[in-house]
């Protein structure tokens, strides 16, 4: 944590909303409620991270993705050049990527994963590559590692959609799960790029070494990265562990609640 972040427990509220908000934090392996505030200004209201009134959650109605409609001008300029790319606004940018065959990945996909949510969100959240449930469904995070993410979401009273948007570092699925080569995350990073560009987003949330060694550009451990709020292209990063990781490395859920409330500051300090 950053010398001016002070993450406290506090014993959770009465109600049937603080049990819901238990639930959740029971899911991510927390069994009180935490709360931030910023300790060089005591003397403003605490910010609770899992306030439904926060305004960091006060958005418009959630845009999911529906399927792209092929438009002729849509399939003319599909493309996996990055100048291309570079240029590209959303539908011809999903049409490029359902259509591409840039790296080996594409051989052994059911299909692209491009991403979901709203697209004018303020909340990024970028994981690795899709794994076999992402391939069948062709959405992110849709298998156990995603309930996990939904319930990290959730404890900070975010949803999928709603002023969130989830990505990952490659669109079609390593076979095996393994971790996609450095040639795959290259080749398909223009497309990330783009996204990113299209969202522009006041905060991203790298999910695990993969997401963050990419979207960083330099190779370094979750642990040496936490608690940092460092730079993409003039947008905040925030790193935080793997929801996959955590479920096999329970101890480590508590340190990705103080990443949660960690971002939730660092959402608050982006907005002003
Ligand atoms: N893991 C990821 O990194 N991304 C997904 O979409 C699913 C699992
Ligand atoms: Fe193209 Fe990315 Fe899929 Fe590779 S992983 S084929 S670059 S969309």
């Amino acid at each position: 944590m950053s010398a001016d972040t002070d993450v406290r427990i506090q014993g959770a509220p009465s109600g049937s909303g603080g049990n819901r908000r238990e639930e959740m934090l029971r899911e991510i392996g927390i069994s009180r409620l935490w709360r931030l505030r910023t300790a060089t200004a005591t003397q403003e209201p605490e910010v609770v991270a899992t306030s439904p009134q926060s305004p960091l959650v006060a958005r418009e109605p959630a845009v999911i993705e529906a399927p792209v409609a092929q438009s002729p001008a849509a399939v003319t300029a599909v493309s996996h050049e990055p100048a291309r790319i570079a240029r590209m606004d959303w539908p011809t940018l999903k049409n490029s990527v359902a259509a591409c065959t840039a790296c080996g990945l594409y051989a052994k996909r059911k299909q692209t994963v491009f991403g979901v949510g709203d697209e004018h969100a303020d909340w990024l959240f970028v994981g690795e590559g899709p794994g076999a449930e992402e391939d069948e469904q062709g959405e992110p995070f849709v298998g156990q590692a995603g309930q996990l993410l939904d319930n990290m979401l959730a404890a900070i009273a975010l949803k999928r959609g709603t002023n969130v948007y989830i990505a990952n570092i490659v669109k079609c699925r390593p076979p095996g799960n393994r971790n996609p080569q450095q040639e795959e995350a290259q080749a398909c990073a223009h497309y990330l790029h783009r996204q990113i560009d299209l969202l522009q987003p006041k905060l991203i949330i790298a999910l695990g070494k993969v997401a963050a060694v990419n979207l960083l550009g330099r190779d370094a451990s979750i642990a040496s990265l936490r608690g940092q709020v460092h730079d993409y292209r003039g947008i905040p990063l925030i790193v935080t562990y793997h929801p996959a990781y955590l479920l096999r490395t329970l101890p480590d859920k508590a340190k990705a609640w103080e990443d949660l409330c960690f971002a939730v500051n660092a959402m608050q300090k982006s907005l002003n």
